[in-house]
């Protein structure tokens, strides 16, 4: 019995990692159409800068139960470097600087803020337990001094989309789950070196120590189904015929998806995230070097500096992903600039902007709705992918999640297929 997964970014990559550490031997084949495997969470040495990269700057959160088990079982916990002492805030519009260690500084916030604690609480009921159906209430940012601080930056990171567009639900479940997590639950992690190394070589080292298969170049172009069953994965270079109790799981996002597969993944817009990237030295790389600050009231969300690169992101950037690259830098850069309080007039000394035009589906209500889960209605094919399961934001902690999922319950069918 053989289990091809299809699509090697972080749901393929956890759930080929489940099925190769369950017990017993199994014949898995990764097939992935990019040279590389990362898919959107994806590092690559930029001959133009001179240093590794990578698309963007991904932050897990203390709360991402999932995200933090794949790191432990591929060997891979201490690639991440967490940010204990917490987060700096900066706000450019007035120079305030705070910072966020646990909910309690929450309040604090709540002071600079302003606005009165019930229209505060009111607020904050209203984003934890909104209508099933709703989006994020729209204007965030005018309605409540945390809600311009805290709130209206959150959404647009988490979610990659606007308040006022972004579904209600899966923020409000990210929302409390890492309020429930307290302190703990709010530690925001980046990869210590690069994502490649930190999410993706260790499972692929993992992947061919047990002995599956991976195909690098090996792009499906459809998918055979009949009689409520999958029969055959064609790919660009190969057909791959699924023998009785064979298993396939297609790890794509939904615009690939439904390329190969139609009618197995929604119609979806997608959002953009806008990243930054620029050598600010040609000093020596020590990667140990790193600070990550917050920004308010601009464009750029988050500043990491890792080394000597900085990275700045804007996520939701559907409004100036199509600007042309020296405008992004005139845009971007002061902020920057500021996050890392440089001199004034100083200039990166090389710089690149990666632009994700499709860094994830738009999250809106109407998507949440026709999330499809991992089943479909061929019993021998699952799906995974940060999309696929209703209630998540599409985020890595989404990603790993459904694959995981995915790899454990292909492994309970392939058992159900022998008895
Ligand atoms: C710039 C940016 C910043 C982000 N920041 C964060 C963050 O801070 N925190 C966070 O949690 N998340 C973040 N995300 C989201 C996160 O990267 C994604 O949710 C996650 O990587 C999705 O993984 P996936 O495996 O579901 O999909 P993908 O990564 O898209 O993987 C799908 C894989 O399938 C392959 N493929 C596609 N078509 C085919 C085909 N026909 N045949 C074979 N293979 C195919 C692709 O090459 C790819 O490797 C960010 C995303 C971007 C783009």
């Amino acid at each position: 019995m053989a289990f091809h997964v299809v699509g090697g970014g972080l749901a393929g990559l956890s759930a080929s990692v489940a099925l190769a550490c369950a017990p017993g031997t199994r014949e898995i084949v990764l097939h992935e159409a990019a040279p590389r495997a990362g898919g959107r969470c994806r590092s690559w040495h930029d001959a133009g800068l001179g240093v590794e990269i990578d698309n963007g700057t991904h932050a897990v959160l203390g709360a991402n139960d999932a995200a933090l088990a794949y790191l432990a079982r591929i060997g891979a916990s201490g690639r991440v470097a967490w940010l204990d002492a917490g987060i700096d805030f900066l706000d450019l519009r007035d120079g305030a600087c705070w910072r966020i260690d646990g909910p309690v500084d929450l309040l604090r916030l709540w002071r600079r803020g302003g606005s009165a604690a019930t229209a505060e609480i009111a607020l904050l009921a209203r984003l934890l337990a909104p209508r099933r159906d709703a989006a994020v209430p729209a204007g965030l940012a005018d309605a409540t001094g945390l809600g311009r601080l805290a709130w209206d930056p959150l959404v647009r990171s988490i979610m990659n989309a606007a308040p006022g567009q972004a579904a209600a639900a899966p923020f409000a479940a990210a929302l409390r789950r890492v309020l429930r997590g307290g302190r703990a639950g709010m530690r925001v992690g980046i990869a210590r070196r690069s994502l490649a190394h930190c999410l993706v070589d260790p499972a692929l080292d993992l992947l061919a120590r047990r002995g599956a298969s991976l195909r690098f170049g090996a792009r499906l172009r459809s998918v055979g189904i009949s009689g409520g069953v999958a029969r055959a994965l064609r790919f660009d270079d190969a057909e791959v015929e699924l023998a009785a109790g064979d298993q396939a799981l297609l790890a794509l996002p939904p615009w690939e998806l439904a390329r190969c597969a139609p009618g197995l993944a929604p119609d979806c817009a997608t959002s953009p995230i806008v990243n930054l990237h620029a050598v600010l030295d040609d000093g020596a790389d020590d990667a140990r070097d790193i600070a990550f600050r917050g920004l308010v009231g601009g464009r750029v969300e988050w500043v990491l500096r890792r080394g000597r690169v900085a990275s700045a992101t804007t996520s939701a950037a559907s409004d100036i992903a199509g600007l042309p690259r020296d405008e992004l830098r005139a845009l971007l850069w002061p902020e920057v600039a500021r996050a890392l309080d440089l001199p004034a007039g100083a200039k990166p000394l090389r710089w690149r902007a990666v632009v994700e035009r499709r860094a994830t589906p738009l999250q809106d209500a109407s998507f949440e709705a026709r999330r499809p889960g991992i089943a479909t209605a061929a019993g021998n094919l699952l799906l995974a992918g940060d999309w696929v399961v209703p209630g998540l934001p599409c985020t890595i902690e989404a990603a790993i999640a459904s694959g995981v999922r995915a790899g454990e319950e292909a492994l309970r069918r392939s058992g159900k297929a022998r008895e």
